[in-house]
């Protein structure tokens, strides 16, 4: 009889409802599509020989998460186990997200900036820039030439004269039917609003000459160029701060064929700047204090900017067989924490639970080194922890 009732205590233990980001809080069916995309990304660097070591990084990234509950109900992403791989379609997503955000900030800085001197608002172009396609074997070579070729185009005198301030975005696009590459530019520039009155105005055939002189060309480059319209700034600035590369160009159906096509990307884009701000964008980023994009991809710069009041941080870890993140532990906060601390904090806890599992004692020492102590004491006091002080599995 007895054993009977310890049997279904058991049962009930083990079916005992969990909370858990996509079943609770719905809204993360594409986070998933991008990790199982992460986990096949995984298999094919375990198959390569060259990338192999990174096979198993690639396979945890976005593991553990930590978001945190904002006064209002919004969840924000606050830490977690990026594995921050160029080609990680979970990484790549949320670099994509910062810029967006870092763009929409700067543009409105700019906007604002216009208003106080009573002077009118900068007007935007979008511009891109390519060269001809090219095989694997050259892809790397063909974007040393293309950064190498920007530098000398963005020191032209037409350029210096119209152009404001500019974003640039690099993007490599793959045909599978012919196997080519294809590397080019996005950019988005700033111009007067007297450049439309012909104050330095670049005429698209002057365009295309200054980029086939500047990257030395046999031939015209293909190159567009085209104003936004001041209504529809936001989906534009959405499309320049897109993927570097899409996942579908270098994750085969069948895995096998991706380990050659991810060789070779993995190669041509490893310690390439993404990313640039230049002239009055540069200045905008400077003045707001913005970090860099492709370094810190949770979401603490935007609760920090925006002087959120984070009420509770919600720890969770992905479940491989439910497919879902399951929620661990919830740790209440103390009104008023900054989103950087409580950003470093909640990093710190996932650095102790990896070093309970084996991992490094370093990495938890200097997230906790780089923590204000003021934040420290305020978390000490407030932290709620369950009784044995370790996280439940
Ligand atoms: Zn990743």
């Amino acid at each position: 009889m007895q054993q009977s009732i310890k049997i279904s205590d058991d049962c009930q233990e083990q079916f005992h409802p969990q909370i858990c980001l996509r079943k609770n809080f719905g809204l993360f069916e594409n986070e998933l599509k991008r990790k199982k995309a992460a986990g096949d990304l995984a298999v094919v660097y375990g198959w390569s020989r060259k990338l192999a070591g990174r096979a198993w990084k690639v396979r945890k990234c976005g593991d553990l998460t930590v978001f945190s509950l904002v006064r209002g109900g919004v969840r924000r992403l606050m830490a977690a186990n990026f594995c921050c791989e160029r080609l990680c379609p979970l990484c790549m997503h949320r670099r994509s997200v910062r810029v967006f955000e870092q763009m929409t900030r700067v543009l409105n800085w700019l906007d604002g900036q216009a208003a106080k001197v009573g002077r009118t608002r900068y007007r935007y172009l979008l511009l891109t820039l390519t060269v001809k396609n090219c095989e694997g074997e050259a892809l790397k070579d063909s974007i040393d030439h293309l950064m190498h070729s920007w530098n000398k185009f963005n020191q032209r005198k037409p350029f210096k004269k119209a152009v404001k301030g500019y974003f640039r975005a690099f993007e490599v696009t793959r045909n599978d039917k012919t196997g080519e590459y294809h590397p080019h530019f996005h950019l988005l520039l700033a111009v007067n609003p007297s450049y439309f009155k012909g104050d330095g105005y670049i005429k698209q055939s002057e365009w295309v000459r200054l980029w086939r002189e500047a990257a030395k060309l046999d031939y015209d480059p293909i190159v567009d160029i085209r104003p936004i319209k001041e209504n529809k700034r936001f989906g534009e600035v959405a499309e320049v701060t897109k993927y570097t590369v899409k996942s579908k160009d270098y994750i085969h159906p069948d895995l096998e064929k991706s380990v050659p096509i991810v060789e070779t990307l993995h190669g041509a884009l490893f310690g390439r700047r993404l990313y640039f701000f230049g002239g009055v964008f540069a200045e905008a980023r400077k003045a707001l204090k913005l970090e860099d994009p492709e370094k810190n991809l949770t979401d603490g710069e935007e609760v920090k900017l925006r002087q959120e009041c984070i009420v509770a941080l919600e720890y969770f870890r992905f479940d491989h067989g439910l497919d879902d993140w399951v929620l661990k532990k919830t740790v209440l906060t103390p009104d008023g924490v900054n989103g950087r601390d409580i950003s470093l904090k909640a990093m710190a806890d996932m650095a102790l639970e990896d070093v309970k599992a084996g991992g490094s004692m370093k990495k938890y020492e200097n997230i906790v080194q780089a923590m204000r102590p003021a934040a420290l004491d305020a978390f000490a006091n407030a932290v709620v922890e369950d009784e044995n002080g370790e996280v439940q599995e």
